[in-house]
């Protein structure tokens, strides 16, 4: 993009209009009326100049919108006509189902509605709270959203039989929409290796999948599992199948993260145009990361005529994750001048929500990533700040404050109340089960306030989630715990915690403190786990903040990791160690054999 320095002179009225004008603002150091001929012949000028010129606008009360002044080059975006005439693109979060097969991401059923409950209030259109056939836990997780979520439509997913399409049916019975996804692979790999069935096989058992569907809601959505692999006149023929068994949505993934964009745009574009009754139904979108394409990958899906995007919170998922939804919202919303369409999700909650997911996933968002990032809006070098300060549009594409950056913000203090306490939960989306539960954490808000005089909301949706963790009848629970480390010595941990309802008292050495804190803890705890990864973020800016330790444990291909926040670095540790341990108890859950 480029300055078109012809508008910008004619808008303060032609060269010399505008040489006065700098004049009389800048005796001393106004451009003459041949430097900005030389402006115009060049088509651009220096950027202190730029900057005089966006100032002088300022006080004349006439301030500069420089993307107006913006012109593309000589590029002209000649596009195919988009093919489809519907404007909105749904937003399909799969976080909780995609997302949660990272390894270690697996979420309890309570942290579970607390994402949901976010996701609802950023405005994501469809929820898929889970695989309900995976474990009787992950179906009783679908089935409390189900009850739970009010607007967005809830979904489960399910393998393409009638074990697995009737649970997922059954849990998401409670919800005002539901929709059911069910998937077979259609990719020749797959059939052949992995099902080990041949493809008018592979057809009819997608029909009957959507059929059996179809008797719980009207809503089906069918994925062909390696689509972007697959024959495209074999997918062809089984969309064509499928949308006459009853499917409403249409979803091509791009399951091993293989495609191109400009490849994955011709194929949405053919496959739609090759299918019978194609506008019967949405298409969608489902890419994953392994070559970082997902984003770039959806929005060509998108130009290709797919009105529905799946997408994750911070990009969370198997392996390099799936496409990240703030980055598919906002490229889509910046862009608009390219898509032309629109989602109806709430920008201004798409830091919290991320935030929340870190929090409760214990997986740190990178410093550079897009839009999430702690850096994404904070511009460092100086030229950059100096041109943000006179004028935003100079380097900014979008706001901070437009994706929910401002909410960093101060919520509660010290002297805040109990009333003010529930009323901030609730504006947080957090609902604690009874009286008794606020009370618990009124308490331990009263105890963080005490050593921090700042209580942001990430400081209150971590309390939170200690505080839930703290209930749940575990075998592990933190009490209290000292060290001893002096320069030159071995530090020395004493730990008293309880085990099984019998308080514990044991004590290690260690290269380090925490080094002797997790060495105190399995000389009683005797886990045989390995440690995995370690890792502390700062939840608030500033040296008041609290830490957050995430530690992830492996024990026979099982993999846990568990949370645990406080003041003191030390003392979280000791919680994120016995949190992961008592995930470390449960029962692993069955994985599907094949997923999208
Ligand atoms: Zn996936």
């Amino acid at each position: 993009m480029q300055l078109n320095i012809d508008r910008l002179i004619a808008y303060f009225g032609g060269v010399n209009a505008l040489a006065e004008a700098l004049k009389q603002h800048y005796p001393d150091s106004a451009a003459s009326t041949a430097a900005i001929y030389k402006w115009r012949k060049r088509g651009s000028l220096p950027l202190n100049q730029l900057q005089k010129i966006i100032l002088m606008a300022e006080k004349q009360n006439k301030p500069l919108d420089i993307n107006a002044f913006m012109q593309h080059n000589n590029i002209t975006l000649e596009r195919p006509r988009m093919p489809s005439t519907n404007n909105q693109v749904i937003i399909f979060d799969t976080t909780l189902r995609d997302g949660e097969q990272s390894p270690g991401a697996a979420m309890t059923k309570e942290e579970k509605i607390r994402i949901a409950r976010q996701l609802e209030k950023l405005g994501v259109d469809v929820i898929e709270a889970g695989f309900a056939a995976a474990s009787p836990g992950d179906f009783d997780a679908i089935h409390s959203i189900a009850e739970i979520i009010q607007h967005a439509t809830v979904c489960s997913l399910s393998r393409a039989n009638e074990r697995d399409v009737r649970k997922a049916g059954e849990a998401v019975a409670p919800a005002k929409r539901k929709r059911i996804h069910t998937f077979i692979a259609t990719s020749p790999l797959h059939m052949e290796h992995k099902l080990r069935m041949k493809p008018q096989q592979v057809k009819e058992t997608a029909v009957k999948a959507v059929k059996i569907a179809r008797e719980y809601t009207d809503d089906v959505e069918f994925s062909c599992e390696d689509a972007l692999r697959s024959d495209i006149n074999f997918l062809a023929e089984i969309c064509q199948a499928v949308i006459e068994a009853g499917a409403t949505t249409i979803n091509i993934p791009d399951t091993v993260g293989y495609a191109i964009p400009f490849q994955t745009e011709a194929f949405f574009r053919e496959l739609i145009q090759k299918t019978p009754n194609s506008d019967k139904v949405i298409w969608s979108a489902h890419c994953h990361n392994d070559l970082g394409l997902a984003v770039g990958n959806s929005l060509a899906a998108v130009s290709g005529g797919a009105r529905q995007v799946e997408c994750t919170i911070n990009g969370l998922g198997e392996r390099a994750g799936n496409a990240s939804l703030e980055e598919v919202v906002m490229a889509l919303k910046t862009r608009h001048d390219i898509f032309g369409l629109e989602t109806n999700i709430d920008t201004t909650q798409i830091v919290p929500t991320s935030k929340m997911v870190s929090t409760v996933t214990g997986y740190p968002i990178q410093p550079n990533k897009a839009i999430v990032g702690a850096n994404a809006f904070a511009h460092e070098s100086g030229i950059h700040q100096d041109g943000i300060l006179k004028c935003r549009e100079t380097y900014e594409i979008m706001s901070a404050e437009s994706v929910g950056w401002s909410t960093n913000r101060l919520t509660l203090g010290k002297l805040s109340g109990r009333n003010a306490f529930r009323t901030k939960l609730q504006e947080l989306g957090i609902e604690l089960d009874s009286e008794e539960a606020l009370n618990a954490a009124f308490a331990r808000f009263k105890e963080l306030a005490d050593k921090k005089r700042e209580i942001f909301d990430e400081d209150l949706h971590a309390l939170v989630s200690d505080e839930l963790e703290s209930r749940a009848p575990d075998r592990y629970k933190y009490i209290s715990l000292s060290i001893r480390s002096e320069t030159g010595e071995e530090p020395v941990a004493e730990i008293v915690f309880n085990l099984d309802g019998n308080e514990k008292r044991a004590s290690g050495h260690g290269s380090g403190p925490i080094d002797a804190v997790f060495k105190a803890i399995e000389s009683e705890a005797h886990s045989s786990a390995d440690l995995q990864l370690y890792s502390v973020n700062a939840i608030t800016a500033g040296p008041e903040s609290q830490g957050e330790v995430t530690v992830r444990l492996s024990r026979e291909g099982h993999l846990v990791s568990g949370q645990g926040t406080d003041t003191d670095i030390i003392v979280a540790s000791a919680k994120a160690y016995l949190s992961a341990l008592n995930k470390l108890n449960s029962q692993p859950r069955v994985k599907a054999q094949g997923i999208i």
